[in-house]
């Protein structure tokens, strides 16, 4: 029996029914869970000492959300007919919170039935704030780390427990919508202001204001406006002019903003409108069925699986060595540049003591002021004090001095690349420091191993490689040299967790895993360029894809030159067997003085501001469109089959040793296809066969670029998938 619940009535007859999932410092929703809270819900409304009923939670927040492991429990659970189980499951769902709903009240009449309030100490998601939005009335406290919203849809679901049909129907489908079609979370007051909740409180208070409200509240107050005759749908029902313009223009911007490749959006979008157009319990079986048929929709169990699943394993320590708690005290960075200034911000914001270390104290200084700004932007934002900001600020000495670093327990170091200035600086640093610290690189292209050689301790030696901008990229990659030990890996890991981002964990090879797929997808829209397809084409191609960036745009933000100069060393190093298709379009590009964004002119032109416009016209004067162009299909596997041939080399490579990491970092790192759940769960959706299919016929017409790697080649002949195969908690090949 589950005691997630407690359950008490106070002298007055108010009853309690206090969230606290025992051994966890968050509320979050299981199958047991919610039958009790059913339970409790027919006990507070069966017994007539009770007056009213509060729905709160013991810890500091109410909830997370719920569960996602539950969905596919209920799917295998439900056998040949995982539809109907999900279904069933979902409108059960319904049932108890239309029962908190009701409180009692008769049907027909709407007479007797009991207030509840809903009183949550912080933040809110998912089925918790589903809970709430079911209840009467609803208080927050006025916490200033709380939020409240329905995030289902960044996980590629959405609300289903009612939230979705509840939610439109307080505040119409328009106002509604930056909660249910961005996930957003709100703040109290501003939720309080949205029409989410009815009452911010001072938290001590938070108790006694649900209670009085309780035992004050009339009986009209605990009517839903859905179940009063005359209810009118505000914003205006679908078939009105101010409704015909609402759907008509949400369904054109989801469209735009998602390209059609999120089931979710379009599920909720639908199940929105048709629930808009009939009574309120047909509208929450409308919501189940559109839930049911996202969550039998391969793209959703892949995105819960990375983005939810996986990428919280990973989080957790997934994949870090046991050995004790390495969590970083004092962090030296070398390099106060755009990475090195960016790692100080996200370190101090996580309480660590940083020392900024550049060449000039100028420079030191320069990178100092770049975390100020930061800070600046967010109080402007109202996101941190300007007590906290300055406390913050506070923690990053910037020095030259490199005797400063004395003390630290990590130093990384984000210098020019170049593998001699790199030795200096590690020499310099590590004469500083004592035995136990480790020292990590942010280089993305030397080779780990190399750099090694310039530490005294190879073991204790370690690639931690950020991606810009560092405050904003959610992804760390870690990379082991070959004498990389555990204690480093830890190291490296807990520090991530520190700053609360997401790590994958690589051996070393050339480019790690991310960079190394990135650069053939850019590569590949250069090619298309060159054989005279459409950029337009290309851009749109990799749109559709859901890729937040073409090729060419990420080319002209990640500069031109750059570009070139990765070319050139990976000729270098690869001799004959580099593929020199791409280079013609990069280096004209480059010849021209078209560097990307940084020179307002690159693929694209800009103006004075810096805006983007169209493309340059140059593009059309040296490689003219041809006559056939290629099906669009044609464009879109081309550009994502690339990088995930990429991905499965890197698996079968032993460059990346877990394919979650491949999927959860191929997201977040450079927003591989969210969709998907990542390359190895697309493979998965498409099925290995299909794919070797997709990949002969590329070689065939484009080169051996495409071939499929051996890896997959057995997988398709033996029928297998990736996550059967090396499935969670397995190690690859
Ligand atoms: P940057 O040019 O903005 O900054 C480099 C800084 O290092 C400069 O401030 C420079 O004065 C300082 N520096 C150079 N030599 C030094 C020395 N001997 N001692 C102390 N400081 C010295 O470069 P960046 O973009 O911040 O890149 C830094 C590192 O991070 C490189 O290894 C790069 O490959 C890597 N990296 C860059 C990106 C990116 O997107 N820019 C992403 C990931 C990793």
């Amino acid at each position: 029996m589950s005691e997630d619940f407690k359950y008490n009535v106070d002298s007055d007859g108010v009853a309690f029914i206090t969230w606290d999932v025992e051994g966890k410092s968050m509320n979050v929703m299981s199958r047991e869970g919610f039958e009790l809270l059913d339970t409790l819900m027919d006990k507070a409304l069966a017994d007539e000492a009770v007056k009213g009923i509060i729905i709160t939670s013991a810890k500091k927040d109410f909830a997370g959300g719920m569960d996602l492991n539950v969905l596919g429990a209920i799917r295998e659970e439900a056998g040949d007919n995982p539809a109907e189980g999900l279904f069933n499951f979902t409108m059960e769902g319904h049932r108890v919170l239309r029962k908190i709903e009701r409180a009692g009240m008769e049907a027909k009449t709407n007479k007797g039935g009991k207030p509840v309030a809903w009183a949550s100490p912080g933040t809110s998601a998912g089925i918790g704030t589903e809970i709430g939005l079911a209840c009467h009335r609803r208080f927050v406290a006025d916490n200033p780390k709380a939020k409240i919203g329905l995030p289902e849809i960044l996980v590629g679901i959405f609300p289903g427990a009612g939230g979705t049909t509840r939610l439109v129907r307080m505040m119409g489908a328009m106002a509604a919508s930056p909660l249910l079609l961005e996930g957003k979370m709100l703040a109290p007051a501003k939720s309080k202001a949205a029409g989410v909740i009815d009452e911010v409180v001072p938290a001590d208070e938070l108790l006694a204001r649900a209670k009085d409200w309780v035992l004050n509240a009339s009986h009209d107050d605990i009517i839903k406006p859905w179940d009063k005759k005359g209810y009118k749908m505000p914003g205006g029902a679908p078939y009105s002019p101010a409704g015909f313009m609402t759907y008509v223009g949400a369904s054109a911007m989801v469209h735009a903003k998602t390209q059609g490749v999120y089931p979710a959006a379009k599920a909720l979008l639908a199940a929105v409108y048709e629930g808009a157009l009939v009574d309120f319990d047909t509208a929450l079986k409308i919501e189940a069925r559109w839930f049911t048929s996202v969550l039998m929709n391969p793209s959703s169990s892949a995105m819960i699986r990375s983005l939810f699943i996986n990428k919280q394993a990973l989080e957790k320590g997934a994949v870090r060595p046991d050995v004790p708690d390495q969590s970083v005290k004092k962090l030296g960075i070398l390099g106060a540049g755009m990475m090195g200034a960016g790692i100080a911000y996200v370190a101090a914001r996580a309480g660590i003591e940083v020392v900024l270390i550049d060449q000039t104290l100028e420079a030191a200084e320069k990178g100092k002021a770049h975390v100020e700004d930061i800070l600046n932007k967010g109080v402007q934002r109202k996101k941190v004090s300007a007590e906290k900001a300055q406390e913050i600020a506070g923690r990053v000495l910037a020095t030259t001095d490199y005797e400063a670093l004395q003390g630290s327990d990590l130093v990384v170091e984000a210098v020019f690349e170049d593998v001699g200035v790199k030795a200096d600086v590690t020499r310099r640093a590590e004469a500083q420091l004592g035995e136990e610290a480790i020292f990590a690189t942010n280089t993305s292209t030397l080779p780990i191993t190399e750099l090694a050689k310039a530490s005294r301790s190879a073991e204790d030696f370690i690639g931690i490689h950020f991606f810009s901008p560092v405050d904003k990229m959610l992804l760390v990659e870690i990379i082991k040299g070959r004498k990389t030990g555990p204690r480093a890996v830890a190291k490296a890991l807990d520090f991530v967790r520190q700053i609360r981002k997401t790590p994958i964990v690589v051996n070393d090879a050339r480019f790690f895993y991310a960079n190394r797929c990135i650069i053939p997808y850019i590569n590949e829209g250069l090619r298309m360029v060159h054989e005279g397809v459409y950029p337009a084409m290309i851009e749109n191609g990799a749109k559709q894809l859901g890729f937040p960036l073409g090729p060419l745009q990420l080319n002209d933000e990640t500069s031109i030159d750059l570009g070139v100069k990765i070319a050139k060393a990976t000729k270098a190093a690869m001799g004959d067997s580099y593929d020199d298709s791409a280079d013609e379009v990069l280096f004209k590009l480059f010849d021209e003085g078209r560097l990307g964004r940084k020179s307002k002119a690159g693929f694209y032109n800009y103006d004075e501001k810096g805006k983007r416009q169209g493309f340059w016209e140059g593009l059309r004067e040296n490689w003219p469109p041809k006559d056939d162009q290629p099906d669009f299909m044609d464009v879109k596997h081309r550009l994502a089959m690339i990088q995930t041939l990429e991905a499965v080399r890197a698996l079968e490579e032993g460059v990346l040793e877990d394919i979650r990491e491949g999927d959860v970092g191929a997201i977040l790192g450079w927003g591989f296809m969210p969709w998907s759940g990542g390359p190895f769960s697309w493979l998965d959706i498409l099925g290995a066969g299909k794919a070797v299919e997709i990949c002969d016929d590329l070689k065939a017409r484009y080169g051996a670029r495409f071939e499929a790697p051996a890896l997959l080649r057995e997988m398709a002949e033996k029928g297998e998938s990736f996550y059967g195969r090396f499935g969670a908690d397995s190690n690859a090949a």
